[in-house]
């Protein structure tokens, strides 16, 4: 996805470009939602919308949540988020993958997506020279956005720092007896955080973070303990869970390049971070990557500047390193202080949610920086 609305921006700014994809062109999206859903951030919006993909979204599949919950002991002793506190008509939206990959892909010039077209290799002197199957590819500057595995980051020796968060995330789509009213929800539990996110037809897509081994038991249970089970972990908040889909895992890691460019290459997206999906930023924090990097070649070019150097493309790490860093170290910081065995703190945040709640100004502003 990142690495898909790369290429639009940076083709639409006049660049001659190719997206290799090592897998097949996304699938024309079908009447089933697809489980893989993000929570769409009005900056991230803005930028689908400069690229003409937002208005080409059927808009009876996007759902815009007006209103998030977050707590940890008990429902009214959590924190309140509301637009309207901001003066907004949403906080984001609720959309896809699928529908947004089928409508990046959709609108790229002709001859700029390759499909099943693996980069096995590459060659960083001069330029940049790419193995692929077929032959070999030159190359002014390479924007990775192959995901946390990144070989072309590897490849360019750039060290990370990792955490393995054994964590599994169980994600699935429900049907709850309550309906959603455009409200998101997120309780904090000792396992791990668990996230109720409306869907345009009026389901809710859960994002359920667990220690690895209680993730796989709870992925195992039957449609009816499984439902009985979730709502309780919800306090019951959303009524009892009615029916749900199947359910499926994925692995939680922290990771941060210590470097994002070299000479000729440039990391974006889950390349150079990736962090816990409590906060659904990542694909967020990668699409500002996108816009970051679009201004900085396109400012370069315009100064006759080399906007493949290491100088200009300093420029687009110094600005999105320290954001990055920002939204993964809290993130980070939110998993491990409600999962934490220090006697009382939990209990502590429980008071400070509930507090926040009550400071308008203070409320008024994390939102605002939510929406940013
Ligand atoms: C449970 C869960 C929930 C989440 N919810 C949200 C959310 O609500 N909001 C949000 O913003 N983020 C969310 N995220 C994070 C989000 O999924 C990631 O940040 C995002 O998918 C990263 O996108 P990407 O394009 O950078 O990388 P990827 O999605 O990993 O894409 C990498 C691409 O590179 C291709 N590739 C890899 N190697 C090669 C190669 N050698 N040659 C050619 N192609 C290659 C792959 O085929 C793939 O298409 C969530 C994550 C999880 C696990």
């Amino acid at each position: 996805m990142v690495g898909a609305a790369a290429a639009l921006a940076l083709s639409q700014a006049g660049f001659d470009v190719r997206l290799l994809e090592r897998g097949a062109a996304p699938p024309m999206p079908g009447a089933d939602y697809d489980l893989r859903v993000y929570a769409i951030a009005p900056s991230s919006a803005a930028l689908l919308s400069d690229l003409g993909i937002w208005q080409a979204l059927p808009g009876d599949r996007l759902c815009a949540y007006q209103g998030m919950r977050v707590w940890e002991s008990a429902p009214e002793r959590g924190l309140n988020f509301g637009a309207a506190d901001v003066g907004e008509n949403q906080l984001g939206w609720i959309a896809e993958q699928v529908q947004l990959l089928a409508a990046l892909w959709r609108q790229l010039p002709p001859g700029v997506a390759r499909p099943n077209t693996p980069v096995n290799d590459a060659v960083f002197a001069d330029g940049a020279l790419l193995k692929l199957a077929d032959g070999e590819l030159q190359a002014r500057l390479v924007v990775a956005a192959e995901g946390a595995g990144s070989p072309l980051r590897e490849r360019a020796g750039i060290v990370t720092a990792e955490r393995e968060y054994r964590q599994l995330a169980l994600v699935a789509h429900v049907q709850t007896r309550e309906p959603h009213r455009g409200l998101a929800l997120q309780r904090f539990l000792p396992g791990g955080p668990l996230a109720f996110l409306p869907l345009a037809d009026g389901r809710r897509s859960i994002v359920w973070s667990l220690p690895a081994e209680q993730a796989r038991r709870v992925h195992a249970l039957s449609d009816d303990d499984f439902h009985r089970a979730l709502a309780a972990a919800v306090q019951f908040e959303t009524g009892t869970i009615l029916r749900s889909t199947a359910r499926t895992l994925f692995p939680l890691r922290l990771m941060h390049a210590t470097e994002y460019v070299r000479d000729a290459l440039a990391l974006i997206g889950d390349s150079a971070h990736v962090i816990h999906p409590l906060a659904g930023q990542g694909v967020n924090l990668g699409l500002a990557d996108v816009a970051e990097l679009r201004r900085v070649l396109v400012e370069a070019r315009a100064q006759r500047l080399d906007w493949a150097g290491l100088r200009v493309l300093r420029r687009y790490e110094r600005a999105r390193k320290a954001a990055n860093l920002e939204m993964l170290a809290l993130t980070d910081l939110l998993d491990r202080a409600f999962r934490t065995r220090i006697p009382g703190l939990p209990r502590l945040l429980d008071a400070g949610l509930a507090m926040l709640d009550r400071a308008a100004p203070a409320k008024q502003a994390l939102i605002r920086r939510a929406l940013a």
